[in-house]
């Protein structure tokens, strides 16, 4: 079965059409990209997936289910979080508070975050979560006092990372991995993803302005073009193909395969 399909779904902003009827399925276990320029809807379509905007037409399923219009709570509660683009960490807060956050959906009230997170701390299933989090992140046990606005670029990534992992989905989908991180530090959070889809089956939907690192992570890809998607397939195929080395692989044959 689909653990989530999005079928036919046109996102739009008043008048404008920022995503024109798109099919997009992923599998359980599975590892797809989104790869498109900017503006092409592809921010769009991955926040109609996780609810934080309601599709003006289609359907958004998560394994058959029917979750169009949910709630992005409900969204996450039934396994799919997002990792947002720009990572969006509270900067003030403490990792730890950053991650205890990620167990509690994405509705709460900042002005009651500290009795939130009394709450959260005295909870058994929360208090377990966080220790496999820090096992699959061990840096952020290292970090866990520390206000994450005074943590690098990479390591905020991973906080966004660790945040979504708190409510143990099933699917990660996320906007934008690499934006602004050294490309060591890409490839150590690509790696952990790997690991984090082979041996704990994860699936990941991947939003990525690099094409190549997008197409090495995942086995599958969508191309979006202008709110449509213009190609899909393997990535393997796909990095074969001159339109798609030429628009996104920095040009001819010799671009990275
Ligand atoms: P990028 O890589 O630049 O983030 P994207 O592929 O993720 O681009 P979206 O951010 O989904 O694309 O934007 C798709 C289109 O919708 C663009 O034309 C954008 O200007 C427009 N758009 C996005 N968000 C809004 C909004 N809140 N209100 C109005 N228009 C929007």
């Amino acid at each position: 079965m689909t653990l989530l399909e999005l079928d036919d779904v046109t996102v739009r902003y008043g008048e404008a059409v920022a995503v024109d009827g798109v099919s997009l399925a992923v599998a359980p276990r599975e590892r797809v990209a989104l790869i498109g320029p900017n503006g092409a809807g592809k921010t769009s379509l991955l926040n109609a997936a996780c609810g934080l905007i309601r599709p003006a037409s289609g359907r958004v399923r998560i394994e058959a289910d029917d979750v169009t219009g949910a709630t992005p709570g409900s969204i996450v509660r039934r396994g799919v979080s997002q990792v947002p683009e720009g990572r969006h960490v509270f900067g003030t807060l403490p990792v730890e508070a950053n991650l205890l956050l990620g167990a509690y959906g994405r509705v709460f009230r900042l002005e009651i975050v500290s009795s939130t997170l009394r709450y959260l701390r005295s909870r058994r299933d929360v208090r377990d979560q966080l220790e496999r989090v820090y096992d699959l992140l061990p840096k952020l046990r290292e970090l866990r006092e520390r206000p994450a606005g005074r943590t690098s670029g990479g390591e905020q990534q991973m906080v966004a990372i660790g945040r979504a992992l708190m409510a143990s989905p099933r699917l990660l989908a996320i906007d934008e991995l690499s934006l602004g991180l050294a490309p060591r530090l890409v490839q150590s959070l690509a790696e952990f993803l790997v690991r984090l889809n082979e041996e704990e089956g994860v699936a990941i939907l991947l939003v990525d302005q690099s094409a190549s690192l997008a197409f090495s992570l995942c086995e599958r890809a969508y191309v979006l073009e202008t709110g449509r998607v213009t190609l899909e397939g393997a990535s393997r195929d796909l990095v074969g193909r001159p339109e798609v080395r030429s628009a996104y692989l920095g040009g001819g044959p010799d671009a990275p395969s």
